[in-house]
């Protein structure tokens, strides 16, 4: 193996541990937490607001049954007065429609209690899921704003990702497969070191000494690899 292949692998290396770090920072993007944080905001504000909409649209309809059932009652009610104020009925007929005037009078107002009481009710929840709506409306927002600023990020990590594997490109090129083959083995088991620099007797991967009879050794091979770490080593 030549120096100049190893150098070359050295520099691809390099190349790929900045690789590495941009891979990790557009994974790592703190606005991506958030984001996360945001959604999850919004699914549970969706389901909270799901569950007051149903409660709310239950609260309506029985208003709505209600007061329908309250306009028919004033009509029969009206209409019962009208005959009974327009007299001409026997006296028998006169009494029943005085009891029954009475009776649907009593009701109606009970009725028309229950009403009262149904729109104080009604009233709380529509404000409820009013609140929960301009939650989600800022919380979405905010997603919205996290979005296009982690696009924003990732459009320059992304141009900078693609300079460097076109730079990798021209580096690996007139690199043996065999050696690149050994190399990208070599960065899976080695935390993306693979090669490392030969300085002084230490080995710049593991950082340890090795004694001058392992570097003859070492040195004396085709490939120099440490014999601590099995990287490969480049002086
Ligand atoms: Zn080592």
């Amino acid at each position: 193996m030549t120096i100049t292949g190893l150098a070359d692998l050295l520099d691809l290396q390099g190349l790929d541990l900045d690789i590495d770090r941009l891979l990790d920072r557009r994974q790592g993007l703190p606005e991506l937490e958030e984001r996360r944080i945001v959604q999850e905001e919004i699914d549970g504000l969706d389901a909270e607001r799901s569950e007051a909409a149903d409660r709310l649209r239950s609260l309506e309809l029985d208003l709505d049954k209600s007061e329908g059932e309250l306009e028919m009652l004033e009509t029969k009610l009206k209409e019962h007065e009208t005959r009974l104020f327009a007299g001409g009925m026997s006296a028998r007929e006169t009494e029943f429609m005085r009891l029954e005037v009475q009776s649907l009078r009593g009701q109606d107002e009970a009725l028309e209690l229950r009403v009262i009481q149904m729109l104080e009710d009604v009233e709380p929840v529509r404000e409820e899921v009013a609140a929960l709506d301009t939650r989600i409306a800022n919380a979405v927002a905010r997603r919205e704003e996290l979005d296009s600023m982690i696009a924003g990020e990732w459009k320059v990590i992304d141009a900078e990702l693609a300079r460097l594997e076109a730079a990798k490109k021209t580096v690996a090129e007139p690199i043996d497969p065999e050696l690149l083959d050994l190399y990208e083995k070599l960065r899976r088991l080695k935390e993306g070191v693979a090669i490392a620099v030969f300085d002084h007797g230490v080995c710049g991967g593991c950082h340890m000494a090795l004694s001058p009879s392992e570097q003859e050794q070492a040195l004396a091979e085709e490939m120099p690899r440490c014999v601590h770490c099995r990287r490969i080593l480049v002086a």
